[in-house]
């Protein structure tokens, strides 16, 4: 279902309507976690300004360490609700359990499946079922092979609405938290119609990588940019060191708008 082979044109996703797809360079910009009203707002309001059409946020965090900062859970859900009645942004967040799948899918425009979570059937499976677009990020060691096939189970249940993610994968380096795959980008292109996009901020995980990754993900043809922005990344709850700031963000926006047009 989700390859080219009965499938020639790329697709075209819409988030709230709006698109994410072979056309357009999509930026979607928000904090890693929701934490406080206040702070979600002013990231929101910061993504807006410089250009972003969707905004993410993490209610449900999956975190390495059960003692870091889980996310806020259904109240953080309610607070992005405020924050697209406030601004119009649709929101992108990340569903972990296949049992939230309904209670999620109520607030949110696009429902994010986790690196970690790539290979939870159930939970591809519900996602599938929810009536929402999909953002399916590739798992740390998966293979472009078993990505596309997740997306697979996404699709059997009926929904086709789905964005791929690549956000870095596990190799032997570890001068950068994750190693950006930028490759697998026209190879994911050239295999299915699903638009892919690049996440440069957990990748890296380092807030001056964001913006050299980013051009490079433009530069080989991604689809979109899903980037962590946040008011104060010295008091953020997660990811703070990979969250760019208000001015940084502007000018990848500026930079993506530019190298769009000439790629
Ligand atoms: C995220 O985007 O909030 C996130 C946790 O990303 P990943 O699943 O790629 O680590």
């Amino acid at each position: 279902l989700v390859s080219r082979e009965h499938h020639p044109e790329r697709s075209t996703v819409y988030v709230g309507g709006v698109p994410v797809g072979p056309d357009t360079v999509t930026l979607i910009a928000g904090p890693c976690a929701v934490e406080t009203p206040e702070q979600t707002l002013e990231a929101a309001r910061m993504a807006q300004a410089a250009g972003a059409v969707l905004l993410r946020g993490g209610a449900f965090k999956p975190r390495t360490s059960p003692y870091a900062f889980q996310g806020l859970g259904e109240r953080g859900l309610q607070i992005l609700a405020d924050v697209r009645a406030e601004t119009g942004l649709p929101i992108v967040t990340e569903v972990v359990s296949a049992d939230d799948v309904g209670m999620v899918a109520r607030y949110a425009d696009m429902l994010q499946v986790g690196t970690r979570n790539m290979s939870n059937f159930g939970l591809l499976q519900a996602v599938g079922e929810a009536g929402k677009p999909v953002l399916l990020k590739r798992g740390m060691s998966a293979t472009i092979e078993e990505w596309l096939m997740a997306a697979e189970y996404v699709a059997q249940r009926g929904n086709l609405d789905i964005v791929l993610c690549e956000r870095g994968i596990r190799t032997f380096e570890t001068a950068t938290r994750n190693t950006l795959d930028i490759s697998a980008v026209p190879v994911v292109q050239r295999l299915s119609h699903l638009p892919v996009m690049i996440d440069p901020s957990h990748s890296g995980g380092r807030r001056d990588l964001v913006l050299p990754l980013s051009r490079a993900a433009v530069a080989v043809g991604a689809d979109g940019v899903l980037v962590d922005v946040h008011p104060h990344p010295e008091q953020a709850l997660c990811d703070g060191p990979q969250a760019l700031l208000a001015e940084d963000l502007e000018r990848l926006a500026a930079e993506l708008d530019a190298l769009s047009g000439v790629v």
